[in-house]
């Protein structure tokens, strides 16, 4: 889905976004039940704790110096490849609330996507992914977390209409 703003091989070189510790682990993705069963199957041991009306990763208790890397996650990638969870699909952005409106951030944890133009990154969402991104949030509500320390705001739902 951000293909056009980040090169495939980037991200197959780094997979930040999906290894987590016990201060970003909020940010495992919402699973649908038909991905997690997916994931399941494939891999037996991997945890799901319903959320809202999908699922999220269950880690169990972590401590400070842990690193949990999403059972879907082979040496070759993510096992779900084109079907992997919308948050996948769209990390480093992510839709988050921020006084009292929906938003659109950027982590910046992804340097690939976070160095490049901010204003290069508004005209992207707006042309068709802001609009996908808002009306997942209006479907998943859960899938929506307060504005985080590393998000930089980079759109509000009033600015795509
Ligand atoms: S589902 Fe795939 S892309 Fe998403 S965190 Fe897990 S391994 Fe990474």
């Amino acid at each position: 889905m951000i293909k056009k703003i980040l090169n495939k091989s980037t991200c197959a070189d780094c997979k930040t976004c999906c290894i987590f510790d016990c201060y970003d682990v909020w940010e495992t993705p919402l699973f649908d039940k038909e991905t997690a069963d997916v994931v399941k199957l494939t891999v037996p041991t991997a945890e799901f704790a319903p959320k809202g009306n999908g699922f999220v990763l269950d880690f169990g208790k972590m401590s400070a110096y842990d690193l949990v890397k999403c059972p879907a996650l082979s040496d070759s990638g993510c096992i779900l490849g084109d079907k992997k969870p919308f948050d996948c699909r769209i990390w480093p952005f992510r839709i988050m609330e921020h006084d009292g409106q929906r938003i659109i951030a950027v982590s910046s944890l992804c340097t690939a996507v976070f160095e490049q133009s901010h204003d290069k990154l508004k005209d992207f969402l707006k042309n068709g992914l802001a609009a996908e991104i808002f009306a997942y949030g209006e479907k998943y509500p859960e899938a929506i977390h307060p504005l985080y320390d590393n998000y930089t705001i980079l759109l509000t739902e009033s600015d795509i209409k």
